[in-house]
């Protein structure tokens, strides 16, 4: 019974606050984490229960009532719902709109039917005498035959029996002639996991063994193994041992199923159980029915992207977090939140393991198992092959300025294509060319609402922006001189599939980026293709580093390593040799070794010469020196307040008073940098600019950070322009 009259409401709105309602006398049972009806202005609309109260913050008498509720039980559970409000208050985000973050989108809407999971519950007669519902025949007569099964019956029976009466049968509920029994779930069994595990190699047993002998409290592993050294056959054997309870769930994170799809089938074969698939390219329906499973207990490995990680999860024993250096782990809009962070924090709460794996993992990471708050396990060797990949760069200083493919790549790739192998090629750059020129007046095609060239599609004939997707027809002659003389320059992976019909016609060549990947199952198809050898040489971008096995593959060449090392972005160097080892490793993953050539125009970079000859390993070691020396993250914390505006002037008014008020409100040992302006200042039509605040120590921001956010909001330039605040910010813009 609630005994509480008044109760704070979170709603999906960008307000930096809860709304206080009053509890009506027909609702007597309300939890935190409900789903509510309450009016809001001249609408009405779901909110969520925060907190049930004693007194509001505003008079009584002039609050609203709350309407309905959508829920008998809190959708999320206590330990979800405390992990939700921890992660809105570290990443500086309205409480109400983080829970509906957290919702499926179905869950988000007023529509909802009661029995989305399963039918979790019958009705049942509370036995009130029957001549209540002489005046209504309908209502008696369903009330009467839910009378006669004394176990209750199931909303579906229900339906069956009484096509079209769900008004009715909601009516006979609130005046209390029937009521909802939850069906009381059988215990989940010990799983009858399938038993076509493989024999893990000394160095995988030894690693799980370690983690085993941790299980059941807070740790933090971190398994950073080389490509094809097997770290996914170690988290299955620590997933099975940890599944041996009867009552336990385990969540696994990756960036992006999309580009993984080898995972789940692997999870699906090994297990031989139900595998919950959360992540957002699933209809809305599927989504909702297996969150609500899930949190259910009825689901036991879940595998997930980012937003699974505030799914409520009863049972949860185990987290495991693949590529956990990959930056779709953080989601950049919105609710901005890393889930590999939330994930460590979640783990903490619950006094479970975190398993983060990775071949090249994230500087934060490396760092933490420096101050040995992560625990250090490596795999170094590959499980096929006793050697990795020799890698080599090839000096584009001494090739035609033009060379797509440098002479040593185009020798390595006839002699392994020869051999019956197959080729990777890398250009993290899609389309055909990246820029469009008039050779007579300079005219360069820009996209009109970003700073930004417009890039050349061959098979479309179009001129597309990467930033806005906003396209248009290439002209056929400059627009500004009229010439003809318009040409292309740079090179995209469709270049280079013109290139190779060219050089190797006897070989069949195909792309892998996004734009042949958009359609669903081509992704599919095109590793089919691989995998039969029906093509020999593969192009592609960065989906080439998602943790692809093709075991045929003995060459890589990566066509342009110089782009990201030139980046004025301080984590530019991490991101682009994470790429290189990433794709590096897909070359010789069986007993050959493989071959790796690396274009650049400036081999004798130190960090590149480092990563060449002493690995990954050694090569965070160096950078991080240097993010030390710079007091740049990890060694510093960063939080930055974005704005953008289709006005300049006012979104440069707005970041001003911004950081003059934290310079009053914060205290000064936190520097306060800008507004600094992002390369591409223009995006889509708008401006952007950020101030960036900077503190040694993360306890810093504690103090006055939500006192100086509120006053932020309350400023008259904040109406004017859309901001926001991200913690931990991994990009420079
Ligand atoms: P990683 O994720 O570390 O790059 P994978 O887990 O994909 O590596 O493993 C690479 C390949 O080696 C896969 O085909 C996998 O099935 C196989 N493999 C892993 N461990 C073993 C083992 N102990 N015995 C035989 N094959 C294994
Ligand atoms: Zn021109
Ligand atoms: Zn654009």
């Amino acid at each position: 019974m609630t005994v509480k009259k008044f109760a704070q409401i979170g709603i999906d709105s960008p307000l930096r606050r809860l709304f206080d309602y009053r509890i009506p006398d027909s609702i007597s049972q309300l939890q935190p984490g409900c789903r509510v009806m309450i009016p809001f202005g001249k609408r009405s609309l779901v909110g969520i229960v925060v907190k049930l109260i004693d007194t509001p913050s505003i008079d009584p008498s002039r609050l609203k009532t709350i309407q309905t509720t959508l829920d008998d039980n809190a959708i999320f559970d206590a330990e979800s719902f405390s992990l939700i409000r921890w992660a809105a208050r570290y990443y500086q985000f309205p409480l109400g709109s983080a829970l509906f973050s957290a919702l499926p989108p179905a869950l988000r809407k007023t529509k909802h039917d009661d029995n989305g999971a399963s039918n979790e519950f019958r009705w049942q007669a509370t036995n009130t005498p029957n001549e209540t519902l002489k005046r209504a025949p309908k209502q008696a007569s369903i009330y009467a035959w839910i009378q006669q099964h004394t176990n209750g019956v199931e909303p579906k029976q229900l339906k069956d029996q009484f096509p079209g009466s769900s008004a009715i049968i909601k009516t006979l509920g609130q005046r209390g002639m029937i009521e909802k029994v939850e069906i009381i779930q059988q215990p989940i069994n010990p799983p009858e996991l399938a038993k076509n595990s493989l024999q893990l190699t000394k160095e995988q047993s030894s690693v799980s063994n370690s983690i085993l002998s941790l299980l059941n409290r807070f740790v933090v592993h971190l398994l950073e193994g080389v490509t094809g050294s097997g770290k996914t056959e170690v988290y299955f054997s620590i997933i099975s041992e940890a599944l041996k309870s009867a009552e336990s769930q385990v969540l696994i994170l990756v960036p992006e199923i999309g580009l993984t799809p080898q995972l789940y089938s692997r999870l699906e074969k090994h297990f031989g159980i139900d595998i919950g698939l959360l992540h957002s390219n699933i209809t809305e329906k599927q989504r909702k029915q297996t969150w609500l499973k899930v949190s259910e207990g009825e689901i036991r490995i879940i595998l997930g992207t980012r937003l699974a990680v505030f799914t409520p999860i009863p049972y949860l024993k185990l987290i495991v977090v693949d590529e956990e250096h990959d930056a779709s782990l953080k989601q950049q809009e919105g609710f901005v939140y890393h889930a590999r962070d939330v994930a460590i924090y979640r783990a903490k709460q619950l006094s479970i393991p975190v398993v983060l794996g990775s071949a090249t993992p994230s500087f934060e990471s490396i760092h933490n198992t420096k101050l040995e708050k992560f625990q250090h396990l490596q795999l170094n060797k590959r499980v096929h092959s006793d050697l990795m990949p020799k890698i080599q760069f090839a000096d584009m200083r001494t090739e035609r300025a033009d060379t797509i493919l440098s002479s040593p790549l185009c020798k390595a790739m006839h002699t392994h294509l020869q051999a019956g192998k197959q080729v990777i090629l890398f250009l993290n750059r899609r389309g055909y060319a990246p820029a469009l020129l008039c050779h007579d007046c300079g005219w360069i095609a820009k996209c009109v609402r970003c700073d930004a060239n417009m890039t050349y599609h061959s098979n479309t004939n179009k001129l597309i922006c990467h930033h806005c997707d906003s396209s248009k027809h290439k002209p056929d002659q400059c627009p500004q001189c009229a010439s003809n003389n318009v040409i292309m320059v740079g090179h995209g992976t469709q270049r280079i599939e013109e290139v190779l019909s060219q050089q190797f016609p006897e070989y069949s060549a195909i792309r892998l980026d996004r734009d042949i990947t958009r359609r669903k199952g081509a992704l599919e198809n095109i590793l089919e293709e691989i995998h039969q050898f029906k093509r020999q040489i593969i192009i592609g971008t960065q989906i080439l580093s998602k943790g692809h096995d093709f075991p045929n593959v003995s060459l890589v060449g990566i066509l342009d390593i110089d782009y990201g090392i030139h980046s004025t972005d301080f984590r530019a160097m991490e991101r682009s040799a994470q790429l290189l080892v990433q794709v590096a490793g897909r070359s010789g993953r069986r007993s050959t070794q493989g071959e790796v050539f690396v274009q650049t125009h400036t081999p004798d970079h130190p960090l590149l010469q480092t990563l060449l000859h002493h690995g990954y390993p050694a090569f965070a070691t160096q950078a991080l020196q240097s993010r030390e020396e710079w007091k740049l993250p990890p060694y510093s914390h960063h939080i930055a307040i974005r704005a953008r505006s289709q006005n300049n002037e006012d979104l440069f008014v707005f970041l001003e008073k911004v950081a003059s008020a934290a310079r009053q409100m914060l205290p000064s040992e936190i520097s306060i940098q800008g507004p600094i302006v992002p390369s591409m200042e223009k995006k889509a039509g708008q401006y952007r600019a950020f101030i960036l605040l900077v503190a040694t120590k993360r306890a810093l921001f504690s103090q006055s950070l939500d006192a100086c956010l509120n006053h932020i909001e309350t400023l008259v330039q904040a109406r004017k322009v859309r901001w926001s605040i991200d913690v931990d910010p991994m990009d420079n813009f």
